[in-house]
């Protein structure tokens, strides 16, 4: 009964695999061919502790269940995957495989988290039939998830430079500075602003100017390392996060970025080609008891209006000597 599934050809063309738990071996075999023959790459457990095992090792969405098994039965198994799959934020589709045809036992099926059962002895059609409508859940599940990713990326992505928005790069400096406290490391931080940015969007005018800014923000993305982060503070501010990163450092990357900025040359039409600098204020955690995402910022922010005072095309590092008492800055 060669039939391969087409259902979900368009999302993924692997075999979807269907974990089998069964301790009968005619059964095993039986519904292993069907599957294969039906398309499916079938994962045989004859058990329900192996079965679990496989399901936390494995992505599996589609599960055959045994309502009888030694050690775990069918539903106490669909209880546990159903944990799992909280944990793991994923959907497993549960058919109960049973001879139990009685309406308590169905209800408990159900009950135990299940989403279809099928009474043996059973023709093999309908284990088929069944197989297909719990892929529709599946890869209905599926997309939503990415619908979900993509919004979730839209929402935390400023549309003209493509890197994170201010509310998102905000909540990552918070989580990356709790998960530095909890592995004694430290978060730097730089805040950096384009200069006399404004005199580029009147001479040139406003696409000009968003030319500028997203090669500018291009360059600083390239020059960091994979697991800094980048987002846009406001205009042409942007900040940026760098993970286990004390002041000396800071004041390195700081300086490499603001020199590779000074260099870039960006061609406008009319060969035109424009120069920027950026001035930058910089300070990393190591310098506080208790840093926090304000401080942090404030901080750069102080450093970063010393460095327009100062002359701009600089990163001022905050503070520059000894340690300031709890939460406050020596500049
Ligand atoms: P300074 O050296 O003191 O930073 O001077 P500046 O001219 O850069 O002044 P400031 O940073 O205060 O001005 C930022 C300007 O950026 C003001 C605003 O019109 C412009 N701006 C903000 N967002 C955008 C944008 O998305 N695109 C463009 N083209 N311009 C923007
Ligand atoms: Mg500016």
């Amino acid at each position: 009964m060669k039939d391969n599934i087409k259902l979900l050809s368009t999302t993924s063309p692997k075999k979807w695999p269907v974990l089998v738990a069964e301790d009968e071996p005619v059964s095993q075999r039986m519904v292993a061919k069907n599957l294969q023959d039906w398309g499916f790459d079938p994962i045989v457990a004859a058990d329900g502790e192996k079965a679990l095992k496989v399901l936390l090792r494995k992505n599996i969405p589609l599960v055959l269940l045994d309502w009888m098994m030694p050690g775990l039965s069918g539903p106490e198994l669909a209880q546990h995957i159903r944990e799992m799959d909280q944990k793991k934020k994923k959907y497993t589709y549960i058919i109960l495989v049973t001879a139990r045809d009685k309406i308590q036992d169905i209800s408990a099926g159900f009950a135990a988290g299940v989403d279809d059962y099928i009474t043996k002895p059973f023709h093999p059609l309908e284990l088929k039939a069944r197989l297909q409508a719990g892929l529709r859940i599946i890869s209905l599940e599926r997309q939503l998830l990415n619908y979900q990713k993509k919004l979730e990326k839209l929402a935390t992505t400023d549309s003209l430079l493509r890197v994170k928005t201010r509310r998102q790069i905000l909540a990552e400096l918070n989580a990356e500075l709790a998960r530095a406290e909890r592995e004694h490391q430290n978060v730097g931080l730089i805040l950096v602003d384009i200069d006399h940015f404004k005199k580029i969007n009147d001479s040139y005018g406003h696409p000009a100017g968003d030319k500028v800014l997203k090669k500018v923000a291009n360059l600083l993305k390239k020059n960091i390392r994979r697991y800094d982060r980048i987002g846009r503070y406001g205009g042409d501010e942007l900040i940026i996060i760098l993970p286990n990163c004390g002041l000396a450092e800071v004041a390195r990357i700081g300086q490499r970025l603001c020199q590779a900025i000074a260099r870039l040359k960006i061609q406008l039409e009319n060969n035109i080609v424009l120069q920027v600098t950026l001035s930058g204020g910089a300070t990393s955690s190591e310098a506080f008891t208790r840093a926090s995402p304000q401080i942090l910022i404030n901080t750069c922010d102080k450093a970063l209006y010393e460095a327009k005072a100062k002359g701009r095309n600089q990163i001022i590092i905050f503070p520059q000597s000894q340690k300031p008492r709890a939460g406050v800055s020596n500049d």
